[in-house]
Parts: C-alpha cells; sequence; structure tokens
C-alpha cells in the first residue's frame, strides 16, 4: 500500500453507524478497508479516536475562477484545510467557458468579481477549459457545469428579453458541446442577469441536452423571498414559485434539478421557511428528483447591484445619475427593503474593484451612511456609482440574523439538503466565513453542540448524497475501488472558529485531508504546492476522473 490509515472510525458516507477499521490507500484509490495490521505501507497515519469521513463536496462554489490561476493553491488552501475535496463549479449561470465570440467581454467582466489575479483566459469551449487546467494541475477536484449566463451572452448579448426559439437552438447546441466537453450538468442564474430575462419556456428549451447526456440542473432561483402577486388568487410566495420552475426542469427532461443555496431573505421571508420545505418534500414525493444545497451561515455573498429593480439592471449608470430614474429606484429600494424586512446594517462590503477604494471593505453601507451623514438608501446608490455593481457583499439577513437563526436550522436539518460554501474567495478583501468553516461548522456547531442530525447524517449529505445528485460515481464514499478522497477530524473538536468581524479564522478539529490517495492537509495544514486534484467529467451519465 502507499498508505495505510489505521483504526480510524470510518463514517463510510452512506449515513450508517460508523465502524473502526483500516484503510488501505494505492495508486490513488481506496484498496482495502478491515484489519491490515499484517499488511506494509510505505506511510502510516494513526486514526486512533478519529473520524474518517470521504472527503467534503462544495455542492456549490465560484473557486472554478480561480483554478486556472497559477498560485490557485494558497488561494484556496482554506477550502482544503475545512476538508473539501471535490468542488462543483459554474453556479449561478456564471462559467468561465465557453468563450465564444460576444461573450467574452462578459466572462472577464464576471470574471473581474470572481477572482483577483491577472487571468490569462487561454480557451475557447469547455474541453479546452477542462484540459487546460488538467495539463497545470489543480490543488482539488473539479467537477464543473456550464452557464446560462454565459452561454446566453454568447447568443443573445445582454438584450433583456426571452429567447427566440432559433436563439434557444443555438444555446441548447452550446450546451450540449459543453456536456460533451465534460461539463457535468448546467446552470442558472435566475436572480441576475441576464438569466433575470429568461422565462422558463427558453430553461427548457437550453436544457434540452441534459436529458439526452445525463447532466445535472442547478439554479440559482428567481426568488428567494416570499412576495405573493397581486393577481394571484392563492397568493403563493415567489420563493415557492421558484421552486415549481426548478422542478418544471425534471419534469420535462428527466434529469436530476438542485435548487441552489436555499436561503429566506429578509426578516419577512423567514416564516415562508416551513412552506417552503413542505412544498420541496411534496414535489420531491410527486418523483421531482430535486433537492436544494445550503451555507450554515445566517450570511451569504452577492454583488452590490443585487438590491436594483430589474428595469435598472440594463441602465445601472442612468438609474443612480438620473434624477428621475434615481427617484424611481430609491422608492423601489425603500420598498423592498420594507417588504422582505431587510435594513441596510445587514449589508457588509467585502471587496471593491478598485483597489483605492479598499477602506470600504469590511463596512456595512449603514455605517458608510453614518460616517457620511448621508441617507442610507442614498449611500447605496451612492456607492454603487462609486464602487461599480461588481463590487462583492455579504448580506446578513438570510434565514436569520445574529444568534436568531430558527429557519436556517430547518434548512439544514432538512434530509434534502446538501452543504456548500457558494463564497467568493479570491485572496483579497474582507471574506466570507463559510470559505473558512462550512463543514466544520456543521459538523461542531450543529451536530456536536445542538444536536440538529447525527454525524453519521450529516456526513451523508457532505459526501455520499452529493456525489449522487452530481451523478458522481468515483467518490462520495468510503468503499474498496472509489477515490481515496478521505478527511480524518477529530469529532471532540472539529469547530469553526470564524465571527463576523474575524472571518478568515482556520477550523479546528482537521487532522488530514487525502486527496486521490496523497496526503495534502497534515495537522490543518495545507499544502499548496500539490496538484493532486482530478478533473471530473460526465459520461455516458456518470461522472468520473
Ligand atoms: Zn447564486
Amino acid at each position: 500500500m502507499d498508505l495505510i490509515i489505521r483504526n480510524a472510525s470510518v463514517y463510510d458516507g452512506s449515513g450508517v453507524e460508523p465502524f473502526t477499521a483500516d484503510l488501505g490507500i494505492r495508486a490513488g484509490k481506496i484498496e482495502a478497508i478491515g484489519d491490515l495490521a499484517d499488511v506494509q505501507a510505505a506511510q502510516t497515519i494513526d486514526a486512533e479516536g478519529l473520524a474518517a469521513a470521504p472527503g467534503f463536496i462544495d455542492m456549490h462554489s465560484h473557486s472554478d475562477w480561480v483554478l486556472p490561476q497559477p498560485h490557485h493553491g494558497e488561494v484556496l488552501a482554506p477550502l482544503l484545510e475545512q476538508g473539501i475535496t471535490t468542488l462543483v463549479g459554474g453556479n449561478c449561470g456564471a462559467s468561465p467557458a465557453p468563450i465564444v465570440p460576444g461573450n467574452e467581454g462578459r466572462v472577464k467582466a464576471v470574471g473581474r468579481m470572481l477572482h483577483d489575479q491577472a487571468l490569462d483566459y487561454a480557451w475557447t469551449d469547455m474541453a479546452s477549459f477542462l484540459d487546460l487546467l488538467e495539463r497545470n494541475g489543480i490543488a482539488l477536484n473539479l467537477a464543473q457545469l456550464v452557464g446560462h449566463g454565459t452561454i446566453r451572452t454568447g447568443v443573445k448579448g445582454g438584450a433583456p428579453e426571452p429567447a427566440a426559439d432559433d436563439e434557444i437552438a443555438a444555446m441548447a447546441d452550446q450546451v450540449r458541446d459543453a456536456l460533451d466537453g465534460g461539463a457535468i450538468g448546467f446552470s442558472t442564474g435566475l436572480g441576475y442577469a441576464p438569466g433575470v430575462f429568461a422565462d422558463t419556456e427558453e430553461l427548457i428549451g437550453v436544457t434540452a441536452p441534459l436529458a439526452e447526456r445525463g447532466g445535472i440542473y442547478t439554479s440559482h432561483a428567481r426568488s428567494y423571498v416570499a412576495l405573493a402577486r397581486h393577481d394571484d388568487p392563492d397568493q403563493t410566495p415567489s420563493n415557492i414559485r421558484a421552486l415549481d420552475e426548478t422542478a418544471a426542469i425534471h419534469r420535462a427532461h428527466g434529469v436530476k434539478v438542485q435548487h441552489s443555496h436555499l436561503i429566506f431573505v429578509g426578516d419577512e421571508s423567514w416564516s415562508s421557511t416551513d412552506r417552503a420545505l413542505e412544498h420541496l418534500e411534496r414535489l420531491a414525493e410527486q418523483d421531482a428528483d430535486i433537492a436544494c444545497d445550503a451555507f450554515p451561515y445566517v450570511g451569504g455573498n452577492t454583488t452590490l447591484a443585487v438590491f436594483m429593480p430589474a428595469w435598472a439592471l440594463t441602465q445601472l449608470d442612468t438609474a443612480v445619475s438620473d434624477p428621475e430614474l434615481r427617484g424611481k429606484a430609491k422608492r423601489s429600494l425603500e420598498r423592498n427593503q420594507a417588504n422582505f424586512g431587510m435594513c441596510w446594517d445587514d449589508t457588509q462590503i467585502m471587496w471593491v474593484p478598485d483597489r483605492a477604494l479598499a477602506r470600504y471593505e469590511g463596512l456595512t453601507i449603514a455605517e458608510i451612511a453614518t460616517a457620511r451623514g448621508t441617507d442610507p438608501t442614498d449611500t447605496y446608490l451612492d456607492l454603487l456609482g462609486e464602487l461599480g455593481p461588481r463590487a462583492r457583499i455579504i448580506n446578513w439577513n438570510y434565514s436569520g440574523r445574529d444568534d436568531e437563526e430558527t429557519s436556517l436550522r430547518k434548512v439544514l436539518k432538512h434530509p434534502r439538503t446538501c452543504f456548500e460554501t457558494d463564497t467568493i474567495l479570491t485572496g483579497q478583501g474582507f471574506d466570507n466565513p463559510a470559505s473558512y468553516g462550512t463543514f466544520p461548522r456543521i459538523l461542531g456547531r450543529y451536530v456536536r453542540e445542538l444536536g440538529l442530525l447525527s454525524l453519521s447524517e450529516a456526513i451523508h449529505r457532505m459526501t455520499g448524497m452529493s456525489a449522487e445528485r452530481m451523478n458522481i460515481a468515483d467518490r462520495g464514499f468510503i468503499r474498496e475501488g472509489m477515490a481515496a478522497d478521505l478527511v480524518l477530524f477529530d469529532p471532540e473538536t472539529i469547530g469553526d472558529n470564524t465571527t463576523r468581524k474575524a472571518p478568515d479564522r482556520s477550523p479546528s478539529g482537521i487532522v488530514a485531508v487525502v486527496l486521490n490517495g496523497q496526503v495534502v492537509v497534515r495537522g490543518g495544514e495545507f499544502d499548496a504546492s500539490t496538484r493532486a486534484g482530478s478533473i471530473l467529467r460526465l459520461s455516458d451519465g456518470r461522472v468520473t476522473a
């Protein structure tokens, strides 16, 4: 054996109770599980008292944009140091590939928000993107989605109306090409331009190749607030209708669908949590193969422009500077803040593109308004002009605020919830704590301290269940023949050490991480020089290295 892990308490990823065993690893795979006392190995780790789990799968990442950077290992070290071995990238409609005539400007503009170092965009289609990463080497495994926003811009530019039939066919051709090039599925970002301009019919048309190839559909949904339409006699909240829209892709094509980062934005939405989870369950029972994912914090990152009404997204400069349009935008913002139960104390600036303005990072809109002596909503509009729409923010009213996290706990407890970081980790600016503590926080705070779910179930939803959702066939479980992606941790001490004001603290309790058979994290520290990751590609409905 290349490596033997002795006497581990093995949580195999299926959700069953742990058993004690030695794990023998050879040529990047789990070769033997059992009593290996008589077997020799080049390396041995004594795991007495430790839990061994499959490597954690981050179901919703944006770090695919950082992987092409030569020094991505340093930037992404916090992910490995919390036990993540596989990223699902390309979420929220934003993938770095394909680059086609027509979308290059947008891809680079989105990239400007999601990575901070200069990047050589030396790829065109999905196949060449993944080949490039494979050639250069990557610090952890990548399962890549192709994004609707990337593809739509190539076909339709920024045009704010639903696509015509020939445009839908052109987009579907590109989706098919990306799936054939190794993408594992397709993502949408229906709260952002240009996804916000697409109707359900367009989404069903564009995703037709998923039915042929068997890839997953993931969706940053149309709405995460509970807003009823005036003309709807049932007063169905918008976040519930959004679940139906995700399920519609399953109904149309029979593929698995994943409702991304299930959050309840603003106080007024929290009370719709039970109804949304019941609706999710009902959809699942009616055989819509649907699940969701979530991060264990009441804050999440997004962009500064996210609050602006849809009509303003194509003319942000004018919407901020023209007195009449600004007045209209301000009234809409104030109405929404009141209706959704949001306040400008909740919105913290994380990163601004112009480094000369980095002094704003870490401050809330309300803090900046107080310092300037200006009205908070006006301050927001001013900042949109000054910092640009792509400034990153973190919003602290997702499924709770401060210690009030009843809604968040319901989501985390729900059996159809997988886990994700959904962070923008670039090495610059103020960090999202989820980049450092997501998985340890679930295992420490929600499993050990609060007893919200059992350790074996939590691990199942971080590993085996996540792999099955994404059709990943060669990992997610500790079984003979599976890839040797493993996390060794101390169940008594594992935990997240971040706070809202100190978001970049390393977690406790992660002892070692094994990636494709190579020990890449020792004593909690990632060796950033390693490139042990694999590209996972879709082929015949199965995703493997
Ligand atoms: Zn998203």
